[in-house]
């Protein structure tokens, strides 16, 4: 039976002249070099569920989840396919056709749309962390019996803070000492459960700026649904978002340090275009927002930076490299500012890590292979601290760097501004 569902896809599908030059730009095939791996492999897979010759089975889905959704292919292809919009939209029709695991429903469905119950379910899952049960569950095998998956989770998520981040109207943002900005701190669901420490720092560093900051009342920004999938549930949680920022459009911008949420943000015009009632206020939204740094450089960075040292590199997250948002230039010129820093490029800095949002947990195999190469090319900086704007990234980059006893700290962008504000203060 045709994958009816994909014929829109059919035309961009057809650009593929089958040329292989996405060789060069796929991490997951220079890892596995398998031809399903590849662009062209998943051009000719929905080219074969267009026409009906191939049935869209459970192990065709299962051939689809080894792609990291990173674009690195479309860099490399001269018709510029966009090869994750074309996974996506396999994977869409296949949990469509064939329902999606109880779990992953509850989750999209119920837990990411709803605040309340994201944080109820993100602290309950790092208390476990904190308090040594994963880490027991693993040694006598029960994470192993539940979920092999969560057995890998223990090993790459680092141990959270103990100190909660108070999201939405729980928290309190510092004040700026002169108002030059009015903006909404969209709080992203890594930063502020697994890594509340780049939180606070962002909140500093945007009020030194002359920010004046509300924090918003925002539920997560929908796109682990998306990437699974699960597109329908991206869209009720973009509505359920639209609705609870509307009062923020009168801002001068909706600001988020994670790469991955304002990206999604950007694309919620997109996402709801079809939707009579949300396209316009989806769209408004969309243009409101800005991520740290893009923010901070076109806010012209205050200059009273204190000195730091050392070498810092930088890794760019995929949604804000050149084959999304297009976010690059200003971490780089964010971090070139401090003084007594030196920066140093790294090779192939716009490479995907692996971590591509819980993909390493999946994949791990071919998520590590990815690593292995991103940690390589950071050695050869001799970096002592790798700074990066994604929270997926930081987990996965620490990660590493434990894995090959790298002495290289992994931190956000704001984290060193505001490291560099206090020596600025002290001096
Ligand atoms: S999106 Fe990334 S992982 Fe998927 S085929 Fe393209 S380069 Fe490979
Ligand atoms: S680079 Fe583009 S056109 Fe060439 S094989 Fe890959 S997906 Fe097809």
């Amino acid at each position: 039976m045709a994958t009816t569902e994909l014929l829109p896809l059919y035309d961009t599908i057809a650009q593929c002249n089958r040329c292989g030059f996405c060789q060069a730009g796929c991490p997951v095939y220079r890892v596995t070099g398998e031809e399903h791996s590849l662009a062209r492999g998943r051009q000719a897979i929905a080219r074969s569920l267009i026409l009906g010759n191939l049935e869209l089975t459970s192990e065709v889905f299962q051939a689809l989840e080894d792609c990291l959704l990173c674009r690195g292919c479309t860099a490399h292809c001269f018709p510029g396919i966009k090869t994750d919009e074309i996974v996506t939209a396999m994977r869409h029709a296949y949990i469509t056709r064939n329902g999606q695991p109880a779990l992953q429903r509850i989750l999209f469905r119920t837990v990411l749309a709803d605040s309340k119950k994201l944080e109820t379910a993100a602290r309950m899952a790092l208390w476990a962390k904190r308090h040594g049960l994963a880490a027991a569950a693993e040694k006598t095998g029960l994470l192993n019996l539940v979920d092999k998956r969560l057995q890998v989770a223990n090993q790459v998520v680092p141990t959270a803070s103990a100190k909660p981040f108070a999201r939405g109207k729980k928290g309190k943002a510092p004040r700026p000492e002169k108002v030059k900005h009015r903006v909404g701190y969209f709080a992203s669901c890594g930063f502020s459960f697994q890594f509340p420490e780049v939180a606070e720092a962002t909140l500093r560093v945007l009020a030194r700026n002359g920010c004046e900051i509300t924090m918003l009342d925002n539920t997560c920004c929908g796109r682990p649904a998306h990437s699974y999938g699960d597109v329908d549930a991206a869209r009720d949680i973009a509505r359920k978002n639209v609705d609870r920022l509307a009062g923020a459009m009168g801002l001068d911008a909706i600001v988020s340090e994670c790469g991955s949420c304002s990206t999604f943000l950007k694309e919620y015009g997109n996402l709801l275009k079809g939707d009579p009632l949300y396209a316009d206020k989806a769209a408004a939204l969309s243009g409101k927002v800005r991520s740290f740094s893009e923010f901070l450089v076109a806010a012209g960075a205050n200059g009273s930076l204190g000195t730091l040292s050392g070498t810092v590199t930088y890794h760019d997250p995929c949604h804000l490299s050149n084959r999304f948002a297009k976010v690059t230039a200003q971490p780089r010129k964010l971090l070139k500012s401090i003084p007594g820093m030196t920066y140093k490029e790294l090779p192939e800095a716009d490479w995907c890590c692996g971590a591509a949002g819980s993909y390493t947990f999946l994949h791990h195999t071919e998520a590590t292979g990815v690593l292995d190469r991103k940690m390589s090319n950071v050695e050869k900086t001799g970096a002592d601290t790798l700074a990066t704007e994604c929270p997926a990234c930081m987990m996965h980059l620490g990660y590493g760097a434990r894995k090959k006893g790298l002495p290289v700290k992994v931190r956000h962008v704001s984290q060193i501004l505001d490291e560099a504000y206090e020596a600025g203060k002290a001096t």
